[in-house]
């Protein structure tokens, strides 16, 4: 037998037991009279004893026994003389009566603790090393619970999981598509799902009525933190439903993984349209954990003589509040910051409300006491507030103080991990002009609802057409989106077009589509969640890739396997791709 107990079970109320226990040896202490070596598995740790009592053979085995090697032990349980009141076990040990080396282990290139010295790289290479560290191993924890939470709460909604398959052809999702040549059909390819889409509508079609599916989706795009080439999504679909459906049942998802994995009653989760996040935030998903709304300033700013914001379109701001004290140099830190070429701003216009009651603005000479307690009333503003202020051309400004607005905000601590501010982001353009191919594009995808008394529209204004589309926004990240779809073969036909296909190219690459909707299809709409990101979200971090067993780099590699990795010519060959 292996063991009789995990390594994290034992207490005092174990006390006299013989038990067996295998695991990994965390680390020894060599005291002269006694060896301690601390014993690991998945479940804890627990602290084993050898003293002189022992047999002299049993002690130097137990003190030959390196960092990770693997043990059985069997000994019984005794009363600790120093208890270690933050591990479970902490209060016993085991007295060792046999001890057997199940295997040994080469010294591991990074120490296996909660702070590890290894580097990224390393870390990625040995992964599974990695693996055996309690903040990664929680991760997956975390990650396997929310799984099936969610599988919990769907089935108790009637939906049924259905796998949709992966060698597909492309979905749209605006990404780039991974391919897969096929050998049976030389010069043809599959393409990897961006996402489940059109399967899950023809589910609709089908009758299904209420689909889900944890499901990896692919997309190549250039990676950054909470991006991945290969991740997953909770993918859903509804049959006979409106968006306030969706919007609530999905609402009542994010409830329930809040309160069972987290214990957090969440709340009623506010709801903003698209137009006036970008408004007030400058951004299509605020985060909502504090307020620092932007207040636009043209009526008061504009016209007073001051080139920069009278050339401007938009004047804007966000009140710093009890920033008034910030130094010159810390002024000068955020203006460098917006200046850096991934924001791109020209400058930054504080208006400081000093404790004393007075006024002082960098654009003092252009504007006299009255105009600034105007300045100073928009906002709000009380003495020990900051107002800081940015103009240009509307959608770039907006973007920019955007930025601004949360680095403040970290800047002041009110981004703070355990406090979770979700929030719905509704009525989305249909369309987004694009200025690389010079037309509009699909904001969500090609298969998304115009809103009814919107379609007049696509004609005249296309760019103001909004679409039943929502998205699910928690503390600034963006966990989840869908929409309303089209179920009309007639309007999805003018969708194709509006988006620049001729008949013939929308009928090769969506005929399967356009005709399913020919035989029945009813009403239906959908959403997806980032599983990934809804992970790191509740694990408290940055980064999706602590949150993926075997994750890929920011090169999109495998640096464990070696992968991508060329293949052979006869591979090659056999797939008919011209060997170079
Ligand atoms: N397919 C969409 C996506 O992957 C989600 C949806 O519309 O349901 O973002």
């Amino acid at each position: 037998m292996h063991r009789t107990h995990t390594c994290g079970e034992l207490t005092l109320a174990d006390l006299g037991k013989t038990v067996v226990l295998s695991g990994w040896v965390q680390k020894s202490r060599d005291l002269g009279g006694m060896t301690f070596i601390d014993v690991r598995d998945r479940y804890g740790v627990t602290q084993l004893v050898f003293d002189t009592a022992d047999d002299e053979t049993l002690r130097s085995k137990a003190r030959e026994l390196g960092r990770e090697y693997v043990i059985k032990v069997t000994g019984r349980v005794i009363e600790r003389e120093s208890k270690n009141p933050k591990l479970a076990t902490g209060e016993i040990e085991i007295k060792v009566s046999s001890l057997d080396v199940l295997n040994a282990a080469k010294l591991p290139p990074f120490t296996i603790e909660d702070d590890t010295d290894g580097g990224d790289d390393l870390r990625m290479k040995y992964r599974y090393l990695d693996l055996r560290r309690n903040p990664v191993r929680n991760n997956l924890v975390l990650r396997h619970r929310l799984a099936q939470e969610t599988r919990k709460y769907l089935d108790l909604q009637h939906f049924l999981e259905v796998e949709t398959p992966v060698l597909i052809k492309s979905t749209p999702e605006g990404a780039r598509d991974f391919v897969v040549p096929s050998r049976m059909n030389p010069g043809e390819f599959y393409a990897l799902p961006q996402s489940p889409q059109t399967f899950k509508q023809l589910l609709m079609v089908s009758g299904f009525d209420r689909y889900f599916q944890l499901v990896k989706c692919f997309r190549d795009e250039d990676l950054r933190a909470d991006r991945q080439p290969e991740f997953t999504q909770i993918d859903c679909e509804m049959a006979f439903v409106e968006q306030e459906d969706i919007l609530n049942l999905f609402e009542g998802l994010v409830k329930h993984l809040f309160k069972t994995v987290k214990g957090i009653d969440l709340g009623e989760v506010p709801r903003m349209t698209y137009d006036q996040a970008m408004r007030l935030y400058g951004s299509d998903k605020p985060d909502l954990r504090f307020g620092m709304p932007f207040v636009e300033l043209n009526d008061i700013l504009k016209g007073a003589g001051f080139p920069v914001f009278d050339n401007a379109e938009l004047v804007v701001g966000i009140n710093a509040v009890g920033c008034a004290s910030y130094t010159r140099k810390q002024l000068d830190a955020l203006t460098d910051f917006i200046k850096r070429p991934q924001i791109g701003a020209t400058g930054l216009i504080y208006l400081r409300y000093n404790e004393n009651g007075s006024l002082k603005s960098s654009a003092d000479k252009f504007y006299g006491s009255e105009q600034l307690q105007q300045w100073a009333q928009a906002f709000g503003a009380k003495p020990g507030d900051l107002l800081l202020v940015m103009a240009g051309q509307t959608d770039k400004v907006r973007k920019q103080l955007n930025e601004l607005r949360l680095e403040v905000a970290a800047q002041l601590g009110l981004r703070d991990k355990n406090n979770y501010a979700p929030l719905w982001v509704v009525d989305f353009p249909l369309l987004e002009w694009d200025e690389a191919s010079g037309r509009y594009h699909a904001m969500h995808h090609p298969f998304t609802s115009p809103k009814p008394e919107d379609i007049p529209l696509l004609d005249s204004r296309p760019g103001d057409v909004r679409a039943n589309a929502y998205d699910l926004v928690i503390n600034g990240t963006e966990i989840g989106g869908g929409s309303i779809r089209i179920h009309d073969r007639e309007l999805q036909s003018l969708m194709f077009k509006h988006l620049g296909f001729t008949p013939e190219e929308a009928q090769k690459q969506f005929g399967f589509l356009l005709d399913a909707f020919t035989y029945g299809a009813p009403p239906h709409g959908g959403i997806a969640f980032g599983f990934d990101r809804l992970v790191a979200i509740f694990a408290g971090i940055d980064s999706i890739r602590d949150v993926i067993a075997f994750p890929k780099n920011n090169s999109g590699k495998d640096v464990m396997i070696d992968s991508p990795a060329p293949i052979s010519d006869e591979q090659l060959a056999e797939l008919s791709i011209a060997v170079k």
